[in-house]
């Protein structure tokens, strides 16, 4: 676990102990579920619009203090935006955690989301990162099949 401390940033720690928006929403417009088999994290993402844009999204499961860190801080970051800004959100997120030197890039932009910057130097924690995202993207497409990162 020692690789991990260098990735337990407070507002990690923050989140993974009272995580944003867990639960349920009430008559989503779209849920999935997201495994990945490498950690064991598990979740399950709800969502609900108003117009066109994502009025709230909330996440129910288990893992690791990165996934529920990720899942937390995306609900949040998500609130507000279209389904397109969504997925250009997710797409720089990918980018960020993926391309080393990418977060010179994209880090100013991308608001508390930022932090999980360093999860660069860890590929099989990127997983971890971006369960929720990849779960959320198949709750907007309205995806049937349970999500998973392998
Ligand atoms: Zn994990």
């Amino acid at each position: 676990m020692s690789e991990l401390s260098d990735l337990y940033q407070e507002l990690i720690l923050d989140h993974n102990r009272s995580p944003r928006n867990r639960g349920k929403v009430e008559a989503p417009d779209g849920s999935a579920q997201g495994y990945n088999p490498l950690c064991g994290d598990q979740i399950s993402v709800s969502m609900k619009m108003n117009g066109d844009k994502i009025e709230s999204v909330k996440f129910e499961g288990s893992g690791c203090a990165i996934s529920t860190a990720s899942a937390s801080l995306m609900t949040e970051a998500l609130k507000g935006k279209t389904k397109a800004e969504a997925t250009e959100l997710f797409e720089k997120f990918h980018k960020l955690l993926t391309e080393e030197g990418s977060s010179i890039e994209l880090g100013p932009g991308m608001g508390k989301l930022a932090v999980f910057s360093g999860v660069c130097q860890y590929p099989a924690r990127v997983k971890c990162a971006t369960l929720a995202w990849h779960t959320v993207k198949a709750a907007i497409d309205n995806e049937d099949e349970p999500v998973t990162t392998e």
